[in-house]
């Protein structure tokens, strides 16, 4: 099996480049997107999909050329099989707010928890069977559910939800086909407040374009923003015992950690950001408390108004679009053994250092340089495997002493290999 999955993804690599053997858009999908909503169930290493809703939504914010996710990242991978040719016409890398559920202490005390998520895939002019699958312990993905979908089957919704909500185009730069399309949401923000919005998500969506790679990448984004309004100002802070009611359901303290600020509320995020095309969505708190998350392929979410707004904004957008891991490994987190000792994690700035002559960002490391590279001044700027990394002091590297994955400060922008991966990922989205 392990080595099935070793010379499958050496293929991928190869075919990389220029994205070939992609299958072809027309032959396989029409416009618009298929949205499958499901609830995501279980405890430890215990799960279970069932489906809400399947949706039909007007847009599709895809590459056409890149439907099959050649990244290789994520906790979990849902693949789409044309039922007639059994031949894999999509598939996207994902994390999901379950799979951080099960490391927390409840959930490996045996408490079930569910969450709500969304499969979301150009939509099918055939019947097609989705296939979801989860990584095990060695990293391998394992099957885990699979089901049918028919295009014609009139149980898939197409009503418009939330179409009174107003859209504005903050940068334009081409097709959706051939760009990243951010969507930006506002929660906690009244109808008073939307000139606010506006400015917040302009004032932060520059700072996103002031770090590299996407300071010199600019021109392969588009930035939408939805003017969703919340009956009230501010977000739910638990401890406080301060609850808002906020559209999008952004809260702190999310597995009892305060600055944790996610929502658990997917359809209605959903409902609202597919009234634009989308790749990404980020959720703009009306807060000036500290506090955001980011889970990839999934959604960043950041404060408007605290000193380090800055930080968390680009800080999440990493998590979320590039599926980068945390670098720090000194502040309290709510999950046991993310990262598995003895096996490689799969996110592209962080490596186990299982083997020095293969390391991910090997090829940004200078000939003289050792390896662990000593945390010391003398290695300030430079590249090489700093220990100390995804929530841990031991056994986990970095590319570089800092990095904006590791520090809260955009000041000395992300290490090479947090570059490299988000530079590769825009270049998935984008090339034609
Ligand atoms: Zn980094």
């Amino acid at each position: 099996m392990k080595k099935l999955f070793v010379s499958f993804t050496l293929v991928l690599v190869f075919i990389q480049p220029a994205l070939a053997g992609q299958p072809e858009f027309d032959s396989y999908f029409t416009s618009g997107s298929l949205r499958v909503d499901l609830y995501h169930t279980g405890y430890e290493d215990t799960e279970y999909f069932s489906i809400d809703e399947i949706i039909k939504e007007p847009h599709w914010g895809g590459n056409h050329n890149a439907l099959v996710d050649t990244m290789n990242l994520g906790e979990y991978i849902f693949r789409v099989f044309d039922l007639k040719t059994n031949s894999l016409i999509f598939s996207r890398g994902y994390c999901s707010i379950f799979g951080e559920w099960i490391t927390t202490d409840e959930a490996i005390k045996g408490t079930v928890g569910t969450f709500h998520e969304s499969l979301i895939m150009p939509f099918p002019k055939r019947a097609v069977q989705i296939r979801i699958d989860r990584r095990d312990r060695e990293n391998i993905f394992a099957n885990t559910f699979d089901f049918v979908v028919d295009p014609d089957d009139y149980h898939i919704t197409t009503e418009s939800r939330y179409g009174y909500f107003r859209t504005r185009t903050l940068i334009k730069n081409g097709p959706t086909s051939s760009k990243v399309d951010i969507v930006i949401l506002g929660d906690g923000y009244c109808v008073d407040e939307m000139h606010k919005f506006r400015k917040d998500a302009k004032k932060l969506i520059n700072e996103l374009f002031s770090v590299e790679p996407f300071k010199s990448r600019r021109g392969d984004f588009n930035v939408r923003l939805i003017e969703s309004v919340s009956a009230q100002s501010g977000v739910d802070d638990p401890r406080e015992r301060d609850y808002r009611n906020n559209l999008l359901g952004l809260s702190f303290n999310i597995f009892n950690i305060d600055r944790y600020m996610i929502s658990t509320a997917n359809k209605v995020i959903r409902d609202i950001a597919s009234k634009v095309p989308y790749d990404q969505v980020i959720l703009l708190a009306n807060e000036g408390k500290y506090g955001g998350g980011g889970i990839f392929n999934l959604y960043s979410a950041a404060i408007s108004d605290n000193e380090y707004s800055k930080y968390v904004f680009v800080h999440e957008f990493g998590h979320a679009f590039g599926g980068l891991a945390d670098e720090y490994y000194s502040s309290e987190v709510a999950y046991n053994d993310m990262y598995p000792r003895g096996v490689e994690p799969w996110e592209p700035n962080i490596t186990a250092l299982l083997k020095k002559d293969n390391i991910k960002w090997g090829s940004f490391i200078g000939a003289n340089v050792p390896i662990p590279t000593p945390d010391d001044s003398t290695y300030t700027g430079i590249t090489g495997c700093f220990e100390g990394a995804g929530y841990s002091a031991e056994g986990l590297f970095r590319s570089s002493r800092d990095c904006i994955m590791f520090s809260k400060s955009i000041k000395k922008g992300f290490c090479p290999a947090c570059r490299e991966a988000l530079a590769r990922m825009i270049d998935f989205r984008t090339k034609q």
